[in-house]
């Protein structure tokens, strides 16, 4: 039955960022994967696609863990381990916030500078800033200063215990722990209290009081030590070297490969079917798909294994996550005229506080040509402006009601990014505008969902599932695991993944990594 596919270790489902660590690792290890990618560019939500001399990111564009120190880089780390390399444009300032009330402030790479400038405008919560971004530089420090690379494996956290067990015991005390809890601990001004949520929201989604610590202690940390590094050549580079690196290490990647089934015997996962019929067998199978794509939850009818064999466990995980919204995202090439070089690449624009967490609540807008100017034919730049929507909104529309609401968002978007780039309308060049089916098409996920968001405030990161499912042989990877969304987040989840997997097939290196 194995005939069409020798010497398989592993068939990785999906070729997003944690799909792809799992895979670089594996190879790197000795294995023989074979990663299948329904669409016909790797990376996911963190591809870059092309269209008329513009390269456009998926999705991400604000790249953390891609420093050169610490053990938290872990993206420079993994494209490392398969011998690639990937240049980078370092980004003077994460984001610049537009916020109500005349609140506008930019988060400079330079830590002091930053605090110094929130204080200045809340010269009364001098003593809780300092004391709110110090906790989180102590939990990544904790996170910094230790290779932890699985925490499934017992004995693995032993040897990490051994190496550094300040560290440990410093990270396990912020697991149960949110950001806001935190927060109000040291805080009492409410607007400072609210711009601690838009700081969380911006990544996780969620306002700081359902974050887990850890997340926040990683990114409010990283952004001032690894920094902000833009891939030169778009995002969508990190997936290309991590498959250049899978390749020469004799493992596959193939595209237009749609996996309709997981298939089991004697409930071990054992191969995988194809949407053409083809089966294909391997010891291990994961998954990259979201949990709701892999086990058909929430009336998710068309999950990759059958009903009947699904494991408790992922219903009951189902309760306690929700899939958040999806987006409407707009790709612009625009003429370069009209933004002003000195303009910050990342912006955020919130005008209401009590809409942060609704439909249109928020809008994300990207100039990476600003740092990359490759990213553009010449005289134009481009622009990624995106907004909270849910597919409920999207679903069950006519072709015309849904090409008019599409252009409702189009002129909503283009109305918001106009305060900060005037005279944008008269000087679009090119647009594509995708709505929450659009992700749930081309990304493969659930609704067209960012990522897992609490259904209820949880223990920190606690409920988050690890990489092994109740159903041997198989495994998940990705934003619906341990530690959630984010491409360093979920490349930890591969690197978990791999490491998971090495010890059952014997491959692991013994040595903690340098
Ligand atoms: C608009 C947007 C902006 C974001 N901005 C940032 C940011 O600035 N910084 C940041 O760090 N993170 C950001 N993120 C989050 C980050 O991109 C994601 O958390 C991360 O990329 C998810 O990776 P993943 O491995 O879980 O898989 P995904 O990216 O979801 O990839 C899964 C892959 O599996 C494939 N697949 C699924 N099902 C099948 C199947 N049955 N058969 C074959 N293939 C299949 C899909 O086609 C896809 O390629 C953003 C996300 C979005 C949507």
């Amino acid at each position: 039955m194995k005939s069409n596919k020798k010497n398989l270790d592993a068939i990785i489902i999906g070729s997003g960022m944690g799909g792809l660590v799992t895979a670089s690792q594996l190879a790197a290890k000795g294995a023989q994967v074979l990663v299948l990618e329904k669409y016909i560019i790797p990376g996911g939500s963190g591809g870059s696609f092309k269209r008329k001399g513009y390269t456009f990111d998926v999705g991400a564009s604000m790249i953390f863990g891609f420093g050169e120190k610490g053990y938290t880089n872990l993206l420079t780390r993994a494209l490392k381990d398969v011998n690639e390399y990937c240049d980078t444009i370092p980004d003077p300032v994460q984001l610049e916030y537009h916020l109500p009330n005349n609140f506008s402030i930019s988060v400079d790479r330079e830590y002091d500078k930053f605090i110094e400038k929130l204080t200045e405008r809340f010269p009364h919560e001098k003593e809780g800033i300092k004391k709110f971004y110090g906790t989180c530089e102590k939990v990544f420090n904790c996170l910094d200063s230790m290779p932890l690379l699985s925490i499934e494996d017992i004995s693995y956290l032993l040897k990490v215990f051994f190496k550094a067990p300040l560290s440990c015991l410093g990270l396990a005390r912020w697991l149960p722990v949110n950001a806001g809890d935190v927060a109000r601990k040291f805080i009492k001004d409410q607007e400072l209290l609210k711009f601690i949520d838009i700081e969380c929201f911006c990544w996780s989604v969620m306002p700081a009081i359902k974050t887990p610590m850890i997340n926040a202690g990683m990114v409010f940390t990283d952004r001032h030590v690894g920094g902000i590094n833009y891939p030169k050549g778009g995002v969508g580079k990190i997936a290309e070297k991590l498959v250049s690196g899978i390749e020469r290490l004799g493992s596959k990647i193939r595209y237009r490969a749609n996996v309709t089934e997981i298939l089991l015997e004697k409930k071990k996962a054992i191969g995988v079917m194809l949407s053409n019929g083809e089966k294909i067998y391997a010891d291990i199978v994961v998954s990259n798909s979201t949990r709701w794509d892999t086990f058909g939850l929430n009336q998710n009818k068309k999950g990759l294994i059958k009903n009947d064999y699904v494991p408790k466990s992922e219903y009951k995980w189902s309760e306690t996550y929700k899939p958040s919204p999806s987006f409407v995202s707009l790709h612009l090439g625009v003429s370069k005229e009209i933004i002003d070089d000195k303009l910050n690449c990342h912006h955020i624009i919130v005008d209401d506080w009590e809409e942060l967490e609704n439909e249109k609540g928020v809008i994300f807008i990207s100039i990476p040509s600003l740092l990359d100017s490759s990213l553009a034919p010449d005289g134009k730049h481009i622009i990624h402006a995106f907004t909270p929507s849910s597919i409920c909104q999207w679903d069950d529309l006519s072709r015309d009601e849904y090409l008019i609401k599409k252009q409702k968002y189009y002129s909503f978007l283009v109305r918001k990014i106009s305060k900060i780039i005037p005279n944008l309308e008269e000087n679009i060049d090119h647009k594509e505008i995708g709505t929450p089916r659009t992700h749930r098409k081309f990304l493969g996920r659930f609704e067209g969902s960012y990522g897992p968001i609490p259904n209820k405030k949880l223990l920190g990161l606690l409920p988050m599932p690890f990489n092994t499912t109740k159903i041997e042989n198989l495994y998940c990877v990705g934003d619906s695991c341990f530690p959630g969304q984010g491409l360093n987040a979920v490349a930890f989840s591969g690197y978990a993944c791999a490491h998971k997997i090495g010890a059952k097939l014997n491959i692991n290196n013994f040595k903690l990594p340098d």
